[in-house]
């Protein structure tokens, strides 16, 4: 009988945050149990609503969104995206230069599509968030993984990246602020990898689509900035996050630097953008109206009550009073990423504790080796829920290592 097989070119592509782990978390519900998810940074279940102004002008557009848009997306919405990036002291920044997409994750794929050929090697951060091995692994391209530098606030290590550059490597990704890190990249580490990419010839891939999530006294740095002219950037961004529109599909990315030359790689993105029609047009129309400076509420969408920065603050006070467990604060972004003494808690397997964590407290986390972590010692928790949730989820977890520890 004929067996259908999935395409060889998926054999290492993985995507663990929507895995196993979440397939037996359903199954768990679907038997009655209720499962504290911890495990997508999802912002509306949370309680995280969008602005109203960016959900009626979705609602405005129903009608007349029935229709294809440009297949680069609507131009109010790349104007304002081009806008956004001169504001923000890139200069030269043109709405032509900028492809909207189905949120970042499709431009993800359709970027690297557009620009890498079975060998080439890509230099890809670890941790990652793993859209960006598994796309790198679809094009028949290589990841190679870098270390972001744990013990340094989990700044990507420079040494490592350019130790790690050959002949082959086409494109340095950087993932800033991180996920699943909470890292915000000190304005040095993003000066160094602009460098590295100057000497090689490497194009930079920025995915910044936790920009504006950065709290206390961090500050964001655009690799567009220290690319400057001379070093293709494309920096990757959208509504999902800052804005909690994760269901409208509301990503950009936008090309800087020096456009000469990079023509038959925009071109390659222009037919593949071409192949994909367009992306959901009423999600288009949420962007210009976030992005404008002009709004009562300007820049303060992101987080006005404080509450995802007091929720991080709090789920890393609480890991890091769990014996054998420590975690670096997140600077930005919505997860800890703490580390486990694999030692004292017998682990061989993250998934495996991950998975025994699930079915005995029923708390849903992502286990590191998921985001392309080496070593089974690290997991992801979304810091999303409210204060007491995440102190009942960190409370359970807590009991569990202990009871697996033996204290
Ligand atoms: N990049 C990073 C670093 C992310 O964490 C995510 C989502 O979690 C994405 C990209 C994809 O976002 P979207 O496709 O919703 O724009």
């Amino acid at each position: 009988m004929q067996i259908y097989r999935q395409s060889r070119r998926l054999r290492d592509v993985r995507y663990d945050v929507r895995g196993p782990i979440l397939t037996e978390a359903m199954r768990l519900e679907s038997g009655g149990h209720d499962i504290l998810r911890l495990n997508l940074g999802n912002m509306h279940p949370f309680g995280l609503e969008a602005r109203p102004e960016i959900v009626e002008a979705v609602a405005r557009e129903l009608g007349s969104g029935q229709a294809y848009s440009d297949s680069r997306g609507i131009l109010p919405a790349r104007a304002a995206v081009a806008e956004h990036y001169r504001r923000c002291g890139v200069p030269g920044i043109r709405a032509e230069d900028v492809f909207l997409g189905n949120g970042v994750s499709e431009l993800i794929t359709l970027v690297l599509q557009a620009l890498v050929d079975p060998g080439d090697e890509i230099l890809v951060p670890a941790p990652d968030y793993p859209t960006w091995t598994g796309a790198v692994n679809l094009t028949g391209g290589v990841p190679v993984h870098y270390l972001a530098d744990e013990s340094d606030g989990w700044n990507p290590s420079l040494a490592d990246i350019e130790s790690k550059v050959t002949p082959r490597t086409t494109a340095l990704v950087l993932i800033n602020p991180n996920n699943p890190t909470g890292a915000v990249y000190s304005a040095e580490t993003v000066r160094g990898m602009a460098d590295i990419a100057r000497r090689h010839g490497l194009v930079l891939l920025s995915d910044e689509i936790y920009e504006k999530l950065i709290f206390g006294d961090a500050r964001h740095h655009h690799a567009a900035l220290a690319a400057g002219d001379d070093v293709l950037c494309l920096t990757f961004g959208g509504l999902s996050k800052a804005y909690r529109v994760c269901g409208y599909r509301a990503g950009w990315v936008a090309a800087t630097g020096p456009l000469d030359r990079a023509q038959d790689l925009l071109e390659g993105l222009t037919l593949l953008a071409n192949m994909r029609v367009c992306p959901n047009v009423p999600g288009q129309y949420a962007i210009p109206v976030a992005l404008t400076e002009d709004s009562p509420w300007g820049a303060d969408v992101i987080d006005p009550d404080g509450r995802i920065e007091r929720q991080l603050a709090l789920a890393t006070e609480r890991l890091n009073a769990i014996p054998g467990v420590s975690c670096v604060a997140p600077r930005g972004a919505l997860y800890c990423f703490p580390r486990l003494d694999t030692e004292m808690f017998g682990i061989h397997s993250d998934e495996e504790l991950v998975l025994d964590l699930l079915r005995s407290e029923h708390v849903l986390v992502t286990h590191g080796t998921g985001f392309n972590w080496p070593e089974p010692d690290h997991f992801r928790i979304v810091c999303l829920p409210d204060a007491a949730v995440l102190e009942n989820a960190i409370g359970r977890i807590a009991g569990y290592l202990e009871r697996r520890a033996g204290l």
